[in-house]
């Protein structure tokens, strides 16, 4: 290993300051969102192959001693990792991880909200791309729109605060659904988030055919109310409005009309341990072997090092749409 100093910031070739890793703790997901997931996928990977969470403290305390602050656990699915709580709990004790959070489609949230909040878990991100049933049955594969109410309703009462609700917009399948998810998370007190598809894997790329730049929407939204610029916590690229109206923030996350690489401030980690330096490139470096072989934390903290190096300057999803073969679910997204 060359010598870097580790006492520096992790900082990128584009002068881009990384705090922020999105841990990947499984690849797996109780549904099937149909811009996610492949029909009937089975190239998961198998549990011999996922790090443990020792090995994931191992990961993320070097990447503390990088400079990371943020850790955002996510998948697939992370509430199918059984007893994910021990580790966010080991994960909110690592020193310099001052904030951690939790993407989830709240599926099995009613039974785990609570002590994925005590054990330190701030600010979670639900995804919900309705809230009609029948609609929301056949986006996700069979889901059962009830079970997500139910996971949002114990979330709030375990305290979480402000719960953010991702939406994917789509033309044709749910672009009719705003004013509803709008109503629904003011009366909830739900921040909402909309987000453009991204042509990740088979199904990314099916589902950008229904693309909407998500000027279109707003401009939607601001022919009913009015609309004014707003400031929302949050580690990620999101610009955000408020309507006063209904007492709501929107979020407009928008990788692909106006991206967002010049500030990137993040890495992922699948559940194998590859770092994935970029959501829309290939550029990877896998950790397991390197963990498994008998690493030491100082060279633990160089290989990081040489994998933020390759960090490329940005995506290229509208330039080559089929670069990404990887799907969302398979990144960490
Ligand atoms: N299962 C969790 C969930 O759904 O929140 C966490 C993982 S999921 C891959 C993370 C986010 O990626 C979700 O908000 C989902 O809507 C989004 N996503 C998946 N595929 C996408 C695509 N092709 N374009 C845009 N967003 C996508
Ligand atoms: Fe599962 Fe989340 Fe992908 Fe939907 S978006 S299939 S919930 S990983």
């Amino acid at each position: 290993m060359n010598n870097i100093s580790t006492n520096t910031k992790y900082v990128d070739p584009f002068g881009r300051s990384i705090d922020y890793v999105r841990l990947s703790v499984t690849d797996r997901c109780d549904l099937r969102c149909f811009y996610c997931m492949p029909k009937g996928y089975k190239e998961f990977e198998e549990p011999e192959d996922w790090l443990t969470f020792d090995e994931i403290e191992r990961v993320i305390s070097a990447f503390a001693s990088l400079g990371i602050k943020r850790v955002r656990i996510t998948g697939g699915e992370p509430l199918v990792r059984k007893n994910l709580a021990d580790l966010t709990t080991r994960l909110s004790k690592v020193s310099g991880v001052e904030d951690m959070s939790l993407s989830t489609n709240a599926v099995k949230l009613a039974k785990h909200a609570q002590a994925l909040y005590d054990s330190g878990v701030q600010r979670l991100n639900v995804s919900l791309d309705c809230v009609d049933t029948d609609k929301f049955r056949e986006i996700t594969g069979g889901g059962k729109l009830e079970k997500v109410i139910a996971g949002l309703m114990a979330a709030k009462k375990a305290g979480f605060s402000p719960i953010k609700i991702n939406m994917v917009l789509m033309r044709g399948i749910n672009d009719d659904q705003v004013f509803n998810m709008i109503d629904f998370c003011s009366e909830h007190n739900f921040v909402l988030r909309l987000i453009e598809t991204m042509p990740m894997g088979i199904t990314g790329k099916e589902a950008t055919l229904r693309y909407i730049p998500l000027d279109e929407i707003k401009a939607q939204i601001a022919e009913r109310y009015e609309m004014l610029p707003a400031v929302q916590r949050g580690a990620g690229p999101a610009r955000y409005m408020s309507i006063p109206e209904k007492n709501i923030n929107i979020g407009f996350i928008t990788p692909i009309s106006q991206h967002f690489c010049d500030t990137c401030n993040r890495v992922r980690m699948g559940v194998n341990g590859t770092l994935y330096l970029c959501l829309g490139q290939e550029h990877q470096y896998p950790l397991r072997d390197i963990l498994r072989g008998g690493v030491t934390d100082e060279e633990l903290k160089q290989h990081l090092i040489k994998a933020l190096a390759l960090k490329p300057e940005k995506h290229e999803f509208k330039e080559k749409p089929d670069n990404i073969i990887r799907i969302m679910s398979a990144t960490g997204g």
